[in-house]
């Protein structure tokens, strides 16, 4: 089963929620962090459910996200 990690890049996120909302894992959330621009930034809230699927980098209008994938043994 593959594994993955999110880097949400805090200064380019608009804190629309797509990625929130595009994750078939629910692993995105916001975590209540403004950034410089004073929006709310997207995070990780259920790293262990990460399957590195990327459909949030794919979905982020901001391109904001990077996914990096591991193989993990079954
Ligand atoms: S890579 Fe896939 S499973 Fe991981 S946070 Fe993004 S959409 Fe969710
Ligand atoms: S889709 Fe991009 S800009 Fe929108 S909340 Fe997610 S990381 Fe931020």
């Amino acid at each position: 089963m593959p594994k993955g990690t999110v880097l949400v890049d805090e200064e380019r996120c608009k804190g629309c929620g797509l990625c929130i909302a595009a994750c078939p894992q629910k692993v995105l959330g916001f975590s209540g962090r403004l950034n410089r621009s004073g929006y709310d930034v997207a995070c990780m809230e259920r790293p262990e459910s990460c399957l590195g699927c990327a459909f949030c980098a794919l979905t982020c209008p901001d391109v904001a996200i990077e996914v990096y994938r591991e193989k993990v043994a079954s």
